[in-house]
């Protein structure tokens, strides 16, 4: 028992004074690992992680809540973000730089997670089937015009239950059920990921596909000669969607003082930089610079009065939605 306590008395001065920090992230590790080692050089911070699937992460913070072996979850999608968060496995965490430097619509309402990189998911047209100057849109897309024109990627990526939950919230449940309707009739194919979404109108065997910008980058940087380019849709409405990279932190962290100082950085100019970069995505931070590859793609108008807590909120009945319009 003596010896019991003395360990667990150590144990506690190691917490007091983090000199590591956990995170589980289901980002892959080439996009992360730079970016930790930044920090541990800056500041001394050991930062330990673990990478797998954002679900089985989930459920590993689950499994560990009450006494966690983790500081920080970082993951895709408001959708996973969401998630989480609505298990109980975040804490809300009270930062005026996270709040200052994350716009309110790319974190949660009650702070338990942030946006750190956005991306968009939006068309992307075969250049020679698809006229330069076409009025695109998610609405447009349902329309008889584009039947046999369209690739999907299947319905079970968070990526698009988030997109048909924008849907939802902009237009109520009906009318985005008969866009999403709209896009099965007009399909050609549906597809496991986004990149072979791409290779398919790159082929020709579609006009038109909705992915994420950075899918895009990859294999255009591979295959800059593929006829392809980015149509940013819903240009004269309410804007591209958009989604985030993020993070929170995990209920009951021994870290949270040090977890929070790690996210404040991660939102700073200079890490914005670096953590951005390394995908291609865009800087939550309008100050921090973009690559060229990224701003070759031009200016656009994100959609900014959606509010991607509700695409956490609206994912189950975004997945009724596309079960009930056959959207596989
Ligand atoms: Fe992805």
């Amino acid at each position: 028992m003596k010896y019991l306590s003395i360990a667990s008395i150590l144990l506690f001065t190691a917490y007091a004074q983090a000199k590591s920090l956990t995170v589980y992230t289901s980002r892959k590790e080439h996009l992360v690992k730079d970016i930790f080692k930044t920090y541990e050089k800056e500041t001394g911070v050991k930062i330990n992680y673990k990478t797998g699937k954002a679900g089985a992460l989930i459920q590993n913070i689950k499994a560990e809540l009450k006494d966690p072996k983790v500081d920080i979850f970082m993951t895709v999608d408001a959708g996973n973000l969401w998630y989480a968060s609505s298990e109980g496995l975040l804490e809300s965490t009270k930062s005026d730089v996270l709040t200052s430097h994350v716009p309110a619509h790319l974190r949660d309402r009650d702070n338990r997670w942030f946006g750190l990189s956005v991306r968009a998911r939006t068309t992307v047209v075969n250049t020679n089937l698809v006229k330069k100057g076409t009025n695109i849109s998610y609405e447009e897309l349902a329309k008889p015009e584009w039947k046999g024109k369209l690739c999907l990627r299947t319905s079970k990526k968070v990526y698009n239950q988030s997109l048909v939950a924008m849907l939802i919230g902009t237009h109520g449940y009906d009318k985005a059920k008969s866009i999403v309707k709209g896009w099965v009739a007009n399909k050609v194919d549906i597809f496991s990921n986004d990149t072979n979404v791409l290779k398919a109108v790159a082929a020709g065997q579609c006009a038109v596909g909705i992915v994420n910008t950075y899918y895009f980058g990859r294999l255009i940087k591979k295959q800059p000669k593929l006829p392809l380019a980015i149509m940013w849709p819903n240009q004269k409405s309410y804007g591209v969607h958009i989604n985030v990279s993020g993070a929170g932190i995990v209920k009951n962290s021994k870290h949270q003082e040090d977890a929070r100082k790690f996210l404040e950085w991660l939102a700073s100019d200079e890490a914005q930089k670096q953590f951005a970069q390394v995908n291609m995505e865009y800087p939550i931070l309008k100050t921090a610079p973009q690559t060229d590859i990224v701003k070759s793609w031009g200016e656009f108008k994100p959609n900014t009065a959606f509010n991607l807590t509700d695409a956490g909120k609206l994912q189950k009945k975004a997945i009724k939605l596309m079960h009930e319009v056959g959207y596989k």
